[in-house]
Order: C-alpha cells, then sequence, then structure tokens
C-alpha cells in the first residue's frame, strides 16, 4: 500500500520538473471564483432570475447598497489582478477595459460593449429587460468601480445610469456625473420580482433558452450576504420574496384539488430552479414533497439558509396547506426536504 502510493506520487513530480509551473495560491473563496470566471472555468450556468433575486437583495436598502458596492469593488480588483496575470499581450492604452468587458461577457453578457469619452467611461451590459421599476446593479458598479482604480492607481467611481430592469435597453455604467439610484421602492421591486418569477415557472415550454449566467458569478454577487450580520435580513427578505412568488403561482386557486397538486408543486420546483437555489426533485408518492439538492459549489450553510427562506415563502401562500422543512447534509451536500403536512 505505502509502496503503491509512493510510486505513484513519482509520476507528477517528474512531469514537474520537466515544466516547471507556478502553483497559484488562492487566498479566498472570491477570489477562486473570478478566476474561474476569468479564465473561463465556469462549473455550470443558472438562469438569468437568480443573477436578479441577487440584485434584488443587494439593492433592498441603502445600507445594503454600500456594502454591495464596497464587495464590488473588492471582487473588481481581483478581477483586475488576475486577468493581468493571465494576459500576454502588451498593454496599450485602453487594453484593460478589453479585459473588464471580457469579466462581463464570460459571466453571460456577451453584447457588452465600452465607449470612452474624454472625461468619462460607459460600460454597456445587455441582459433580458423586465420592468421593475429601480436600477438594480450596484454589486457591478463597484466592480467597475474597483477595476478601474486598480488598473488606473486612481480613485475612479462608477454608478449605473440607467438599467434592463428599469425601462432602458442596456445596464448603463458611467464613471463620472452619475449617481446610483436611492429612491427605489423596494415594495414594487420585490412584487414585480414575484410577478415575474411566477409568469416564467408557469409558461417554461420546451424552447426556453439554455440558462446564460455562470453559477460561479451568482456566488460572488452573493458573497456579501454570506457574512452571519447581513444573512438574517437577506433571509427575511427572501421570506418575503418567496411569498410574492407564491401569491402569484396560485392566485388561480382558493384549494388546490388532489389533482393540482403536482401541478402547482411542479411550478413552485420550476421557480425554485430559474432562481438557482439548488436542483429540485419533485416525489409523487407518498405525501407531495420536493427534495432540493445542493452541489458541492452552492453547498454553503448561510446560502442554504437563503433558499430555504425563500422556498419557505412560496410555500407559505400554498391555498390551505402547510409544510415543513427538514435540512440535512449527505456526503458533504446540503439538502432541503419540504413536506406538506
Ligand atoms: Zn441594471
Amino acid at each position: 500500500m505505502a509502496a503503491k502510493r509512493k510510486g505513484s506520487a513519482r509520476k507528477p513530480a517528474q512531469r514537474r520538473s520537466a515544466k516547471p509551473k507556478a502553483q497559484r495560491v488562492y487566498s479566498s473563496l472570491e477570489e477562486i471564483l473570478a478566476h474561474r470566471i476569468v479564465s473561463r472555468q465556469v462549473s455550470s450556468r443558472v438562469h438569468e432570475e437568480s443573477a436578479i433575486l441577487a440584485s434584488i437583495l443587494s439593492s433592498a436598502s441603502p445600507s445594503m447598497r454600500k456594502i454591495s458596492y464596497r464587495s464590488g469593488i473588492r471582487v473588481g480588483r481581483l478581477v483586475y489582478a488576475i486577468s493581468k496575470g493571465q494576459s500576454k499581450q502588451h498593454a496599450w492604452e485602453y487594453q484593460y477595459l478589453g479585459r473588464l468587458v471580457d469579466f462581463f461577457r464570460n459571466i453571460g453578457y456577451p453584447n457588452t460593449t465600452y465607449s470612452v469619452l474624454p472625461n468619462m467611461l460607459i460600460i454597456d451590459v445587455k441582459r433580458s429587460r423586465a420592468n421593475l421599476g429601480a436600477n438594480l446593479h450596484v454589486f457591478e458598479a463597484g466592480i467597475i468601480s474597483g477595476f478601474l482604480t486598480a488598473a488606473t492607481g486612481r480613485q475612479v467611481n462608477a454608478a449605473e445610469e440607467s438599467c434592463c430592469y428599469n425601462g432602458s435597453d442596456s445596464c448603463r455604467f458611467v464613471t463620472s456625473g452619475a449617481q446610483q439610484k436611492e429612491s427605489s421602492d423596494e415594495g414594487v421591486v420585490m412584487s414585480g420580482f414575484g410577478a415575474l418569477v411566477a409568469k416564467n415557472a408557469v409558461n417554461v415550454s420546451g424552447r426556453r433558452r439554455v440558462a446564460p449566467i455562470a453559477e460561479e458569478y451568482q456566488q460572488l454577487s452573493l458573497s456579501h450576504h454570506m457574512h452571519r450580520e447581513v444573512v438574517k435580513s437577506s433571509s427575511y427578505l427572501s421570506l418575503i420574496a418567496g411569498s410574492l412568488i407564491g401569491a402569484n403561482l396560485f392566485k388561480h386557486y382558493r384549494e388546490i384539488p388532489l389533482k393540482g397538486n403536482g401541478e402547482a408543486l411542479g411550478a413552485v420546483s420550476k421557480a425554485i430552479e430559474l432562481m438557482g437555489l439548488g436542483s429540485p426533485k419533485l416525489m409523487k408518492t407518498g405525501p407531495y414533497c420536493i427534495k432540493v439538492g445542493f452541489s458541492r459549489s452552492n453547498s454553503r450553510r448561510e446560502f442554504v439558509e437563503i433558499a430555504n427562506s425563500l422556498i419557505s415563502g412560496m410555500l407559505s401562500e400554498y391555498p390551505k396547506a402547510s409544510f415543513t422543512s427538514k435540512e440535512s447534509i449527505e456526503d458533504g451536500k446540503y439538502q432541503l426536504e419540504f413536506t406538506k403536512a
């Protein structure tokens, strides 16, 4: 046994000596996630709804917007450091802007562009449109600020001037002259989101597009919600978002007939999938229940807590029935089980 291990360890050592390669040492989970996006080693993709959820949680209050912007700055700095290390070309004046745009393209927004004005940079990120009545991308404004500050060596602020979720064709970020809009009505945004997810969950058809967003980015944009002080308020907001989705999903029912059981829970299951809250599985035998499995990359306690709140919120609107949730860990991966009482 010992000899066998020794033998198998020798081969890679020989390969390394033939071609020395520096081992990257990661200092944080954020760095691992950012590195995978920059080097296009994305593990899986999630739907746009999951990105909207992260953005809504990140812009739900003035203090949350501040935390999100700061977190974006940290990520932007990381992205600059990583993409700089990977670039083999010689730098020309605005080459670094290409790397910033590439980052957004790798996330799942291939139509991201930039323009350079005398006193201002403009970054346009095109994504699917939905009218939620607010500019939601404060975390992304932070990324742009952090990246450009690191690239130019001087403080660069950025703000989202117009947003795809607020009536525009693109999310436009500018480096001067715009202020992140603070006056959005969170209640309106939340109910708009609830209606949107419910509609898409019911209308999911065979031609439903392939999920475009890097799962790494979902995790990255939720990373500042993973601190103990923040996760409580994020879970509370998820509960509200969930119940608004549920209210829209079940609005045609006063009571869900036994036959409609599977159909209604099927829609809940689709909503879970759209928001990238784990992999739902509908159990059709015995008491109806939904099992939600988490992969290795999203099996984080805090993420599971947010998912649990949101799904419980949805199910709290189920007409004349209540559900209990049970959390378990198997093989290092979380699982949530919602059973109808
Ligand atoms: Zn936007």
